[in-house]
């Protein structure tokens, strides 16, 4: 009789997940904030503050579903080197996460990335590996796990499927546990960017499993794919453009955005995100990254509405990271002069909306 033994020990794994769930059990949930509103538009905003995760930004939630996700399907196991192509903050967790199980790290990322996010990556004990042009981060990522006997994450085709969108405290279960006790615990409108897509859909999926009447909408930066590829319906729509808002907007459509379970799309211009960033800034005491901003943006049009209908309701949106990553760009103005943009019309559209409750963009 013939027999094959393709078992891996299963003890590396065993203690693998556990060190995950244990990290986990360690953590706590990240806030749901109230942003001040005026009391009379009868609207509650919330911000889902992703900033005090251990890594900084959503993208911890990510990296420990990547990696949950990975070893499960027996893709990483005892001494696998992981390798992703990111420029920010996924490869930021993703060294953590390989730290905690004793792995190999190495991130695939362009020349120009920002000597301190590199700094974060080092820091976790991961490597930086330099392409000149971004787009061939992906198969450059995939060269190098192929040749090392690696796994590449590839987090732009598994954020989707990697988490389970019908609970187990995904943020969207999160998001709806915090809301119990509100005056309107089931949002109108839940907003959020795209980066891979995967906190969409995760959100998506889950109000409609859990039949909330909540809609969700997606907001994306200048220069992104997402919306042009919603807008025409074609998954295979290109920009071919970076964005300038980190951790949203793609030159192309990612495979892990799901566009079926988003209700509308707003296209947001990069300074109105920054001005928006900034007025939250000033709002909550403390800086909010851009794409903050950009879910802000979106927001504020939402809520317009809503004032000009009579409608009474909660938003609820992401603070996806701090602002201090962003003090050289953001929040200077001279990167903002240099990069050729003006935020005196998007902040002008701010003080009149908060002011009036007219959104007049
Ligand atoms: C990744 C990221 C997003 C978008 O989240 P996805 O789930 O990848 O779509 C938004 N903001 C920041 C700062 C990010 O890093």
């Amino acid at each position: 009789m013939r027999s094959c033994d393709h078992t891996a020990p299963r003890a590396w794994v065993d203690n693998a997940v556990r060190l995950i769930d244990a990290d986990a059990q360690r953590s706590a949930d990240t806030h749901l904030l109230r942003y001040p509103l005026p009391a009379q538009w009868q609207v509650q905003l919330y911000l889902k503050d992703e900033s005090t995760h251990i890594t900084g930004s959503l993208k911890h939630r990510l990296a420990r579903s990547l990696f949950l996700y990975a070893i499960c399907n027996g893709w990483i196991t005892e001494g696998t080197t992981v390798v992703e192509a990111s420029s920010g903050s996924t490869a930021i967790s993703e060294a953590y996460f390989a730290k905690l199980l004793g792995l190999d790290f190495v991130a695939v990322m362009p020349a120009s990335t920002s000597p301190q996010k590199i700094a974060l990556i080092e820091a976790q004990g991961g490597r930086c590996h330099f392409v000149q042009r971004p787009p061939d981060m992906y198969t450059e990522a995939a060269r190098l796990a192929a040749e090392c006997g690696g796994h590449y994450m590839d987090q732009f085709t598994h954020a989707e499927r990697a988490t389970d969108w019908r609970g187990n405290n995904n943020i969207a279960e999160s998001i709806f546990e915090q809301l119990a006790l509100e005056t309107h615990p089931v949002p109108e409108w839940i907003v959020v960017g795209a980066g891979t897509g995967g906190t969409s859909a995760t959100i998506g999926r889950y109000i409609r499993y859990r039949r909330h009447a909540t809609k969700l909408a997606v907001v994306d930066p200048e220069n992104s794919a997402f919306f042009g590829g919603y807008e025409t319906g074609d998954s295979g729509y290109q920009t071919g453009m970076p964005s300038r808002i980190e951790g949203i907007g793609r030159p192309r459509v990612e495979p892990s955005f799901v566009g079926q379970v988003v209700d509308r799309m707003f296209e947001v211009p990069d300074a109105a995100s920054i001005a928006a960033a900034r007025y939250a800034s000033a709002r909550l005491g403390r800086r909010v990254g851009g794409s903050t901003g950009t879910n802000l943006w979106g927001v504020f049009a939402l809520i317009g509405e809503m004032i000009a209908e009579g409608c009474s309701g909660s938003v609820v949106t992401l603070l996806c990271d701090g602002g201090d990553r962003y003090a050289g760009t953001y929040f200077d103005d001279d990167w903002v002069a240099s990069q050729g943009l003006s935020l005196a019309e998007p902040t002008a559209i701010l003080d009149k909306f908060l002011a009036t409750g007219i959104w007049d963009a």
